[in-house]
């Protein structure tokens, strides 16, 4: 080799050492956002400017959609219920409320934010819960209703007709968030991380540490250990939630009172479902929102309900819903991919075959 070449190869090598020694940074935050406790992973040249404009993201995307922000878009569509005045709104509640709406009619009324006003009375989380009076319950139920709720496109507003209204977006934000994080990590080339939004809504981009598919636990839903797993799911470039009745409950009489509540009969949803998972792959447009509102859909809906609707939706959807007898009821491809399986449950027999 002569001393040009030996030069040349000399740079070469610098060039590589440099790249692999500074260019990939590993980034991990955690805060506590939109109620839970996100944490972000990233791994790429520009993951610490991907996870801190995410994390801003998140916290514009809380202001929006927490009933505790005085001026929050939600709020004002409470403030104004009922005086006929529209509610201009920013793109991204727009975008939440459309999808919503189009979903309680795709669910016949199961999916429907205007639940607020049942949500609120039974209190599930705070330190009000409660077992409300059938009076109450009668009062707050005239008050849900999706119909309700007018959504004006071209105007990008909103209005609730009747006073005492409000919109809850609790089943949809945390799903919403997930997609917007997505995109900011895709604008800094991010190739590998793990959006993650307490566990119950988050997105799992190209491969981990060991360069293999991020592995999932699913919680198992009836061990107070929350690092008790029900499964494993090895997922890559996908979207995934779970929603279930150990959430946020409280005990009475026997009955166990959870945070999803079926609008039909204004109490918490007892179809037959303890817990569900739902997968979008990235083929699937908004993946995160949809997993997010789905899980909390197919819930209301129960296992036999849930299973046929989830079948109408997109190929890149899949499913996994737990019923009160630990059987698994799953679509697509879940019942192969599921691992580490815990012995508490069974496959549904009907699981895989309807797809
Ligand atoms: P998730 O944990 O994603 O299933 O969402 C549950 C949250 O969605 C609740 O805490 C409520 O804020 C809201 N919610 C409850 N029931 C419904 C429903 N039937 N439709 C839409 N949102 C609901
Ligand atoms: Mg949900």
């Amino acid at each position: 080799m002569g001393k040009r070449q030996k030069m040349a190869a000399f740079l070469l090598i610098l060039i590589v050492c440099l790249c692999a020694g500074c260019g990939e940074q590993q980034v991990k935050k955690s805060e506590l956002i939109l109620d839970t406790a996100v944490t972000l992973a990233a791994e790429g040249a520009d993951a610490q400017a991907a996870i801190d404009e995410s994390m801003a993201r998140l916290k514009t995307i809380d202001s929006m959609v927490n009933p505790n922000v005085p001026d929050s878009d939600v709020n004002k569509l409470a403030q104004l219920a009922g005086t006929g005045k529209w509610v201009s709104l920013q793109p991204e509640v727009y975008k939440m409320l459309a999808t919503a709406q189009d979903f309680a009619v795709k669910t016949n009324g199961a999916f429907d934010v205007t639940t607020k006003t049942l949500v609120d009375l039974w209190g599930i989380g705070t330190d009000h819960a409660k077992v409300p009076s059938p009076v109450e319950l009668a009062a707050a139920q005239k008050l849900v209703g999706w119909q309700k709720l007018e959504l004006n496109e071209e105007k990008q507003a909103a209005r609730l007709q009747e006073k005492g209204m409000g919109v809850d977006l609790g089943g949809i934000a945390k799903g919403f968030a997930v997609d917007e994080v997505r995109k900011i990590y895709a604008k800094y080339g991010i190739e590998n991380g793990l959006i993650n939004l307490g566990g119950s809504s988050l997105y799992a981009l190209g491969v981990n540490k060991e360069q293999t598919a991020w592995r999932i636990g699913i919680r198992h839903p009836r061990k107070e250990d929350a690092q008790e797993k029900m499964a494993v799911l090895p997922l890559k470039d996908a979207a995934l939630s779970t929603s279930g009745d150990y959430e946020r409950f409280f005990e009475a009489g026997g009955v166990r009172y959870h945070h999803i509540i079926d609008p039909r009969t204004g109490r918490p949803a007892q179809s037959g479902a303890i817990s569900v998972t739902i997968v979008a792959d990235s083929s699937v447009p908004d993946g995160g929102m949809l997993t997010d509102l789905l899980t909390t859909a197919v819930f209301v809906l129960g296992p036999e309900q849930g299973i046929h609707f989830l079948q109408t939706m997109p190929h890149g959807i899949k499913g996994a819903i737990v019923d009160g007898r630990y059987q698994l009821w799953t679509t697509g491809d879940m019942a192969k991919e599921l691992e580490d399986v815990s012995k508490d449950f069974q496959f549904w027999q009907g699981s895989g075959e309807l797809q």
